[in-house]
């Protein structure tokens, strides 16, 4: 199927281990590297990955700079190279990763949210563009993810068309979360170099805007987001975010392929970072991680049910169905231990919470990353009661930790937690579908009366959540086959051009 290994650069905003405030740098710091391994007998392929140089990245040598003509003036770009490490069955691949670095607009204290986001995106695009000749590295493929990197598949196919180093690089543009879009007044289009004739919305007006995740959407050679479900709810008015009708009408190119997690980062039988280290035969070492995150978190060291959460806090992540039920759940002999950083709203919520009751709430208010990994080892069950969800990644984590999740069923979260059956044992956690309070409460409760009082069926739910695979190997081919995809689709495009 695979017949030569293929040139791939993946762009995107955060990557693990250099920047991230989401999923979606888990996934570019990991699907690289299973690209890296999969596909053609192992002979792996030629992948590459780019991101901006943010402030307190630190240790990429220097490779080039040039000015990016840009917005009537130019602008240094300035490439350093970095690398991600892939082991694969005892092998070892360097991934070359080219960050690109501008002084003026990467060098802040935080990532996100600057009122002149549209060129700052702008010219890392450009600037990714640009490099790829000064590099002599001509890529098959770009890997596009999220708004922040619409642009590209709009400049190669608006600006670089007719330029043979870039004619035949195929795009796929990766949607993360349809929500965040990058919208910006009518004068970016300055920014991008183009007129009015672009002002349309079968181009890239947006009600009044122009879109950089519609310019992704609109220009891409194929498009996916990461899970079936999602893939199928985007193309629906409630959680299409008025781009349904596009998706809708590029639904031919549009696809689902449910995110992986890095086994060998998340893996509870190595992982430095928690108390105790376990795998399935071991599983009764969990204990002890969770009297020692008990002990972390300041709350009684007990035997008692750990509900834990890990999430930034905004409302997609239901936090108003927690809310809602928190008294009643705080009036069981549980503990509830929440890690997460976002709405002040949230924030105070859950620090009021800790204040009413301290021996049952643990509260660790910003971004935390060895206390997730202590809490997805130490809590009994994990919750994420989304009320949407393009794939998540805390539920697959906490599952390779043998934490069962609670979850609601929608995008990922359906695609990968199964409701568990009494009767017949089957499944792996606990689904509720209404989105309100009642619903939560029944899963949540469920999940406390099987911990209480069937421990050996709850073993059995560790032990099989531990024991399924949510690695990158079946989802890193999938997103081969999609490349093959674009790569075909981008040359019947230039046939017809
Ligand atoms: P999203 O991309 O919407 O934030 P995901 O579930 O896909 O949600 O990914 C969230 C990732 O970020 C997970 O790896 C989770 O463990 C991590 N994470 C979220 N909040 C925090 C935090 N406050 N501290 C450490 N890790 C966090």
């Amino acid at each position: 199927m695979f017949d030569r290994p293929l040139k791939i650069l993946l762009v995107s905003s955060e990557v693990v281990p250099f920047a991230k405030t989401g999923g979606l740098a888990d996934v570019a710091g990991s699907l690289p590297k299973a690209l890296a391994t999969v596909g053609n007998d192992n002979l792996g392929n030629d992948v590459r990955v780019a991101l901006p140089h943010y402030k307190g990245i630190e240790g990429a040598a220097y490779r080039t700079d040039f000015p990016v003509l840009f917005n009537n003036r130019a602008e240094t770009a300035i490439i350093r190279e970095s690398s991600l490490e892939a082991q694969f069955e005892g092998e070892h691949r360097m991934i070359p990763v080219y960050l690109v670095d501008n002084h003026h607009y990467f060098y802040r204290d935080r990532m996100y949210m600057f009122a002149d986001e549209a060129e700052r995106f702008t010219f890392f695009c450009r600037a990714v563009l640009e490099m790829l000749p000064r590099l002599n590295w001509q890529p098959d493929l770009i890997h596009c993810n999220d708004w922040q990197t619409g642009p590209i598949p709009f400049f190669l196919r608006v600006r670089y068309a007719r330029d043979p180093f870039y004619s035949r690089m195929a795009t796929v543009f990766t949607i993360h979360n349809l929500q965040y879009q990058g919208n910006f007044p009518r004068e970016t289009l300055d920014l991008l170099g183009v007129g009015d004739e672009y002002f349309t919305p079968d181009q890239l007006e947006f009600y009044g805007t122009v879109s950089y995740m519609k310019m992704g959407i609109l220009y891409a050679d194929v498009i996916n987001t990461v899970s079936k479900t999602y893939a199928a709810e985007i193309q629906r008015p409630e959680l299409g975010e008025r781009l349904d009708g596009l998706l809708r009408k590029r639904s031919h190119d549009l696809y689902g392929i449910v995110n992986g997690i890095n086994y060998h980062e998340f893996n509870p039988k190595t992982d430095h970072r928690i108390h105790r280290n376990f795998d399935r035969d071991s599983v009764e070492n969990k204990k002890e991680n969770k009297y020692a995150l008990q002990k972390e978190m300041h709350l009684p060291v007990r035997d008692v049910p750990v509900l834990g959460l890990i999430s930034r806090l905004v409302d997609q992540k239901g936090l108003d169905l927690i809310a809602g039920i928190s008294d009643q759940l705080l009036a069981q002999d549980v503990q509830f231990v929440v890690l997460g950083s976002g709405d002040r709203y949230y924030e105070d919520l859950f620090r009021s919470l800790r204040e009413r009751y301290p021996e049952k709430m643990g509260v660790y208010i910003g971004f935390n990353a060895i206390l997730a990994q202590r809490i997805y080892a130490g809590a009994d069950m994990f919750l994420m009661p989304s009320k949407f969800e393009p794939c998540g990644l805390g539920q697959l984590i906490a599952m390779r930790y043998g934490t069962i999740p609670v979850v609601r069923a929608t995008g990922g979260l359906a695609d990968t937690v199964h409701d568990y059956n009494p009767a017949t044992g089957s499944g792996n956690g606990f689904v509720f579908s209404e989105y309100d309070g009642a619903a939560l409460w029944d899963a949540v409760g469920r999940a406390i009366k099987l911990y209480r009082e069937h421990p050996d069926q709850w073993l059995k739910l560790v032990k099989s959540a531990m024991e399924l695979d949510f690695s990158w190997a079946r989802s890193g081919v999938e997103y081969l086959q999609l490349y093959q995809e674009a790569l075909s689709r981008h040359l019947a495009l230039a046939k017809t051009a």
